[in-house]
């Protein structure tokens, strides 16, 4: 799992806890309080990919939230307060049993920042593949382990024993009676709290992936998947990025209203920052980079509207999202307010499970839009654009902090010959194969890009040439060992790559120049070997 048990155990304390004192006094208040902290939680477990928690505290947050629906009276009727007791009970004995299963187990994430070497692969991942037809499943497993995720393949009527949770249980349906294999997902849905469960070689059709989501399945996959299909999403789920926090920026000249804006915010993990006076809006969303506005209406000297229209003028921030809130419930000012540039009304006293469920939706999808501005769609490294910004930015905080910094033009041999013989569906999956295996096998403050076609830019800040080739050198080995599937055989296929390494008195352009010149070299002495090129101060 991406999160410490430690980090689980303190969230799931902090939750039971709001219970706890909900429990005690069941008044509106002290219950509103506790819907929040189950929104949190639950949102929490599902971004921490606690798949089978994550389960159960949604059916807790639907029951509560309906909860809000029916109120009447002043306190949770004695039944409810039975029921959801219960509820809550068992997901804190299945958290307790999870993390003592887990005590022992070493940390799993890659601990890069700190500096380790770059060749520290992330830990194995562990997958379970429950099938009835192994050897179909050969490609996969091999391949897998290219990337350090270990494929163990069971019987499907087999449950092997173990103490550790594997990440992702694959379950293939083919040999299995529908209801079996329907049974057989509810049953490690039962038994994990964690593992994403992934139904393979499902019948193409409505009812039939319906029925496994509602057993618990995360992921359906028809029959005639590509198995390129599974295996991009297998990596994808192993190698995801920890995101950063969710940003607000509070524009509001009540400061009572602002504290209870930022509590709530903070509740639900988002970090926020509130200023009151409009004016400071422009320097506060260069300083502070906020994934989203929450707009006061009416401030003093100028409205809501006025201060999102001054926003609007400035390009890299036309579509950050700005949310009003407003205690005026005309329509008219709605309708005006979102027609002049902004993205939703909510009313005060606000509820605050509707606020954050709203900021969050909301950044969510500002961060899909800004991945899809910076990344590339075919492998998910940084886009031609951006790489070159990132190469331009280590440059000059190396020249500025005198550390050192290498950068590595890496391009496929004879990839022409892979598009003529095999197509070209089959050539951008050999992109993206080495695409992932340098973003798994590079830390993660190197910077990996997609140049051009089958070409790549790899930054890497403190590191010399040497240890840049050491690296490299690691990583174009394994990549000419990947076995890529076609029909019944499969090929493979080499890189070559050019390192130069930074010399102060020389900027990003003729860094660049010289690794693609190095990169000429290695295609030049016969390809599949990596060149250095040392910089001379110019
Ligand atoms: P060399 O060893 O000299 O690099 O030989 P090469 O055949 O790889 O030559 P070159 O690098 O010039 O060829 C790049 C080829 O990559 C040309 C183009 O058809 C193909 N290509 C570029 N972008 C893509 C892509 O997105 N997908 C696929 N499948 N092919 C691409
Ligand atoms: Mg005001
Ligand atoms: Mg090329
Ligand atoms: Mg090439």
């Amino acid at each position: 799992m991406s999160c410490s048990p430690a980090e689980l155990k303190r969230k799931s304390d902090g939750f039971l806890a709001q219970w706890q004192s909900c429990k005690g006094h069941p008044v509106f208040d002290s219950f509103v309080e506790f819907a929040v902290a189950v929104s949190s939680f639950t949102a929490f477990l599902e971004s921490k990919g606690l798949s089978g928690l994550h389960q159960s505290a949604r059916a807790l947050e639907q029951n509560v939230l309906a909860l809000f629906d029916s109120w009447s009276g002043d306190r949770i009727p004695d039944a409810m307060l039975e029921e959801l007791d219960g509820q809550i009970g068992e997901i804190g004995a299945r958290i307790a049993t999870f993390l003592g299963d887990n005590a022992a187990a070493a940390p799993e994430r890659r601990q890069h920042q700190d500096g380790s070497a770059a060749t520290d692969l992330l830990a194995t991942k562990n997958i379970w593949l429950l099938t009835a037809t192994p050897d179909s499943w050969q490609d996969l497993v091999t391949q897998a382990g290219y990337f350090n995720i270990q494929v163990a393949l069971h019987s499907p009527h087999a449950a092997p024993e173990v103490t550790q949770e594997p990440v992702m249980v694959l379950v293939d349906a083919l040999g299995l009676e529908p209801a079996a294999f329907i049974e057989r997902v509810q049953a490690l849905r039962g038994r994990f709290s964690v593992s994403s469960i992934m139904g393979l070689n499902l019948t193409a059709d409505f009812d039939a992936i319906k029925l496994a989501l509602r057993a618990g399945c995360n992921f359906c996959f028809p029959v005639g998947t590509a198995q390129a299909v599974i295996m991009n999403r297998m990596v994808k789920l192993c190698v995801t990025e920890v995101e950063s926090p969710y940003r607000v920026l509070v524009v509001e000249d009540s400061k009572t209203a602002s504290t209870l804006i930022q509590r709530t915010l903070g509740e639900c993990g988002i970090e926020s920052k509130a200023i009151a006076r409009p004016q400071e809006v422009l320097t506060s969303l260069v300083r502070f980079q906020p994934d989203l506005v929450l707009m006061d209406m009416y401030m003093p000297g100028c409205t809501g509207v006025e201060v999102t229209r001054v926003i609007r003028q400035h390009e890299e921030f036309l579509s950050t999202p700005v949310v009003y809130l407003s205690a005026d419930t005309s329509v008219a000012l709605q309708v005006e307010a979102l027609r002049l540039g902004g993205d939703h009304f909510l009313t005060k006293p606000f509820n605050p499970v509707i606020l954050n469920a709203v900021v969050q939706s909301k950044i969510e999808r500002y961060r899909i839009l800004r991945r899809s501005m910076y990344l590339d769609s075919l492998t998910g490294l940084l886009n031609h654009t951006t790489s070159k910004q990132r190469l331009d930015a280590a440059v000059s905080m190396a020249l500025a902090e005198g550390t050192p910094l290498s950068v590595a033009m890496i391009d496929i041999d004879h990839f022409k010959k892979v598009n003529d013989t095999f197509g070209h569906p089959l050539g951008d999956q050999v992109i993206r194969s080495l695409a992932w295996l340098l973003k798994q096998r590079l830390r993660r403050t190197d910077a990996v890009g997609r140049y051009g076609g089958e070409e790549f830019l790899v930054v890497l800040p403190d590191s010399d040439a040497q240890r840049a080739q050491q690296v490299l050198d690691r990583i174009r080995v394994d990549f000419s060992h990947f076995r890529h599937p076609v029909q019944d055989t499969w090929f493979s296929c080499t890189f070559s790559c050019g390192i130069a390494e930074l010399v102060p008195g020389l900027g990003a352009p003729a860094l660049l120049k010289q690794a693609d010149e190095a990169l000429y070299q290695a295609k030049r002495a016969g390809r599949n070997q990596i060149q250095i090129v040392e910089m001379v101060a110019g």
